[in-house]
């Protein structure tokens, strides 16, 4: 099947065309038809599928046969994204389709003002990750009323992140009148309750299972412990020092640390994860793509959404918490019919991950290094580490301990100098001053806790 069977108009045909796209893939296939015929569709489809176009592609359609203009901070078609990356890529398929319509972006880590003003004038197509749509529809900078076309993009991530509570209040803001289509690599229940609070009547398409898209990337993993990572990891890059390659890390720290000691050994490496501002993140993706960084460290909610050609090799060098994270961090390389190469590093305490996922994905992953560990290493290590997170812990506790005492006298100290040199400092003042901060710090955790959910956006 060609595009223009799909009742697509021949400009868009060409222009489809100009893209290298021709042929529609399964998932396109699929959902077009019946987006084209005004039907609400739930996708079940993976990254990497082409799902970004399948959507893209019966938006632009809809909203160029309506004809209309957005009033002012009014939206005509919206398309929610778990994350700033995922979105810059819709943004980009968007705008390599169609010129006519007036595309915007909006995500954390912009200047909300810049965005205000832009949506006050109105949208054809925003492009918003749930976190800050809600605050700008707190300031009243942007209207859904009116919003005919609806797409959720990585719905199954978008929960994951924690925007449940700002998925339900988008909800609330939109108008009935509406097309929506909604996508997620997997079907959970909470899934299919946001699909019954979004969609209406959908059409369910379907294009893989976890375990396919597996199929066309060669699994290989080699067993080492975790203080050999670092030296199999830099071996295995010399061995092949054309290819691109994504290595995943599972905290932001270790990405980091891990991309310094590959710069160290002579590798041009750049990092993305949750430390970095949107630029450096934009930045490294983009020098990543035009080949100007060969390795991309990342962490993996920083990594949804990197739609980079050619990238050869997915390096596990911490195995996922997840399994279904392994499956997205495998979407990376083997995209658009590509094949693609997924290295496992995995130590005695991370079996139970790499069963997770041998399981999740029924496959068998090839063991190319060392040996399988043993249920008794297994177990060794486990206890190991769960003794060195408390140990970890517990010294984190005393040094914020320590730091508090240490800031409490010396709060003491300059009072009691200003009153003269007495012993205030140990007694009433010292405790007072003491007792502050410890009640700040503690709210403050509690706002860090919440965190997350908002630096996604
Ligand atoms: P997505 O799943 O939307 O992230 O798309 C994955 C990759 O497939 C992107 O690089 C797209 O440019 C590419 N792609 C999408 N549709 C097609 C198509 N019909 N033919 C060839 N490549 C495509």
């Amino acid at each position: 099947m060609n595009f223009d069977e799909l009742g697509l108009s021949k400009t868009l045909v060409s222009r489809l065309e100009s893209l290298g796209l021709t042929k529609p893939t399964p998932i396109q296939e699929k959902a077009i038809p019946h987006a084209m015929n005004e039907r609400d569709v739930l996708g079940i489809a993976q990254t990497g599928t082409g799902k970004t176009a399948a959507f893209s592609i019966p938006l632009i359609v809809a909203l160029s046969k309506q004809n209309e203009r957005a009033g002012a901070r009014g939206v005509r078609g919206l398309i929610l994204s778990p994350t700033r990356e995922l979105a810059n890529q819709i943004v980009d398929t968007l705008q390599s389709i169609t010129s006519d319509l007036r595309i915007r972006l909006v995500v954390g880590g912009k200047s909300i003002n810049v965005q205000e003003q832009q949506l006050s004038r109105g949208t054809d197509v925003l492009v918003a990750t749930p976190g800050r749509l809600i605050d700008l529809l707190d300031r009243k900078a942007v209207s859904l009323a009116n919003t005919k076309f609806l797409v959720l993009d990585e719905a199954d991530q978008m929960l994951d992140i924690g925007f449940a509570h700002a998925l339900r209040r988008i909800a609330g803001a939109l108008g009935k009148d509406r097309q929506t289509m909604m996508f997620s690599a997997t079907m959970p229940k909470m899934i299919a309750d946001l699909a019954s609070e979004y969609l209406t009547d959908p059409v369910r398409v379907e294009v893989s299972q976890a375990g396919k898209i597996a199929d066309k990337v060669t699994h290989a993993v080699h067993f080492v412990t975790k203080d050999e990572k670092k030296s199999l990891l830099i071996s295995l890059l010399n061995e092949n020092k054309t290819n691109r390659s994504l290595v995943f890390a599972r905290t932001k720290h270790g990405a980091e640390r891990l991309m310094r000691q590959l710069e160290e050994a002579g590798f041009n490496a750049a990092s993305i994860h949750g430390n970095k501002s949107q630029g450096q993140r934009d930045r490294a993706i983009s020098n990543f793509r035009d080949g100007s960084v060969k390795i991309l460290v990342a962490t993996d909610v920083a990594a949804r959404g990197i739609d980079v050609p050619g990238i050869e090799q997915v390096f596990n060098y911490d195995l996922p918490n997840v399994p279904e994270n392994y499956v997205h961090r495998i979407g990376r390389t083997a995209r658009a019919g590509k094949k693609g190469d997924a290295v496992a590093f995995c130590s005695a305490e991370e079996m139970s991950e790499l069963r997770a996922i041998e399981k999740v994905l029924a496959i068998s992953v090839k063991v190319v290094g060392g040996k399988p560990w043993s249920d008794e290493a297994y177990k060794k290590a486990k206890s190991a580490a769960k003794t060195a997170t408390k140990n970890a812990a517990a010294s984190k506790t005393e040094a914020r301990r320590n730091s508090r005492r240490k800031e409490a006298t010396k709060t003491g100290a300059g009072k009691s100098g200003a009153a003269g040199k007495s012993a205030a400092g140990k007694t009433g003042a010292g405790k007072s001053s003491q007792s502050k901060p410890s009640s700040n710090n503690r709210s403050g955790q509690g706002k860090r806790k919440r965190g997350p959910k908002k630096a996604a956006a």
